[in-house]
């Protein structure tokens, strides 16, 4: 008796331990069936020669359909804005994706959200906040030069100086004037506008640092979803890296400024090494979990200083023919389409049935292998202790 009552003491530390994700494993909605999407990052303002990559991506991608006949989708974060050389001084001034240097680049992205195969995100004006990198200009004579270069890659910006919703001139950095925000939200939200024609309806925080403010400014100027990797990042700290804030976000989550949260599980960065065996392995763990999986891919497979455009592209296009012979019902759709079947219930993608939520449960729950073995010791504890007193 006393051995089953310390199990059952056991059980509900264990239950006590895990409870914040065994709740959103819980109301996390399950899907009827495997989802696969490239987001792809920082496209738009930059080398010209993203176009011809822009173009060839489009290529692979129309290569393929699943059961439904729809293309695999791209998501494109974009960049709208850069440096312009001619006002090296004018923190403001920027060239825009209407300039002549970069139409060719807006027009292969249109291309490709024509064809199906490309969906917009909205990234952000720059890659970076333009006071808080004429700030660190005036210290670091390199940085004072990337500035002024030709369409320069924002990728080779100290990490820090990439965020655009914390101050990184400084570690840790510090929170930005929240009239700043909803003004540069309502600036960039007005350009993207401008420029696509369209209004942005997802939104995706460079290098994930944001904040509440600027998710509600997004929110106020119509955006409707909001990618996350799962936990919101608010600053850097001392050694420049992320720093947890400890709110967390789940696929379908309603979250307090009003976006549809969605989160973005895992990588596939081909100049990494990522190959299709990665990509399968990782599906068939979102999967099991009943989860879309949600591939960042960044513009520098592509295009820049380490970009392997050939190699990326073949491992797409072996990625996507492998997930479709592996998983005959994988479906192709955009975040946005994702987020509106959370938003909804949309029952196509989704799937309300207990069996589906109590097969996803132990595989959304038991990710680290701790959690197993505690798991698996108090279930043998449990076994032996009700075979005793039987
Ligand atoms: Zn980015």
């Amino acid at each position: 008796m006393y051995l089953i009552s310390a199990i059952l003491l056991f059980w509900v530390v264990f239950v006590f331990w895990v409870r914040r994700e065994l709740a959103e494993a819980w109301s996390e909605p399950c899907l009827r069936s495997p989802v696969l999407v490239f987001e792809g990052d920082d496209w738009g303002f930059g080398p010209m020669e993203q176009a011809q990559a822009l173009l060839d991506i489009a290529e692979v991608l129309g290569r393929h359909r699943d059961a439904q006949g729809r293309c695999p989708v791209m998501t494109i974060g974009v960049i709208l804005s850069g440096p312009d050389p001619t006002q090296p001084e004018n923190a403001e001034a920027g060239l825009g994706l209407d300039d002549e240097k970069l139409v060719c680049v807006r027009s292969a992205i249109l291309k490709g959200v024509n064809a199906g195969v490309f969906s917009l995100q909205l990234h952000g004006m720059q890659h970076y906040h333009p006071q808080v990198l004429a700030r660190a200009c005036r210290s670091d004579p390199a940085l004072a030069e990337w500035r002024r270069r030709h369409l320069p890659s924002t990728e080779d910006l100290p990490p820090a100086l990439q965020s655009r919703w914390t101050d990184g001139s400084v570690l840790p950095s510090r929170a930005l004037d929240p009239q700043d925000i909803h003004r540069r939200v309502v600036a960039e939200v007005a350009e993207f506008r401008r420029v696509f024609g369209t209004d942005p309806v997802v939104a995706v925080p460079p290098t994930f640092v944001w904040s509440a403010e600027v998710e509600t400014a997004w929110a106020a100027a119509g955006l409707r979803v909001l990618v996350t990797p799962g936990e919101r990042y608010e600053s850097r700290g001392a050694d420049g890296l992320p720093t947890d804030s400890g709110h967390f976000y789940h696929n379908g989550q309603r979250c307090d400024s009003g976006l549809i949260a969605v989160v973005r599980n895992d990588y596939y960065e081909p100049v990494r090494g990522h190959r299709a065996s990665n990509g399968i392995a990782a599906l068939t763990r979102k999967w099991a979990q009943r989860r879309p999986l949600l591939l960042e891919t960044h513009r520098s497979n592509f295009v820049g200083r380490q970009a392997r455009h050939q190699d990326s592209l073949a491992a797409i296009d072996s990625l996507i023919a492998e997930a479709c012979k592996r998983y005959p019902t994988l479906c192709f759709v955009s975040v946005e389409a994702l987020a509106d079947a959370y938003a909804t219930g949309g029952s196509a993608l989704l799937d309300h049935g207990l069996p589906a939520r109590l097969r996803a449960l132990p595989a959304r729950l038991l990710t680290t292998g701790r959690r197993r073995k505690v798991l698996l010791l108090l279930c043998f504890l449990t076994v032996f202790a009700v075979a005793l007193a039987a």
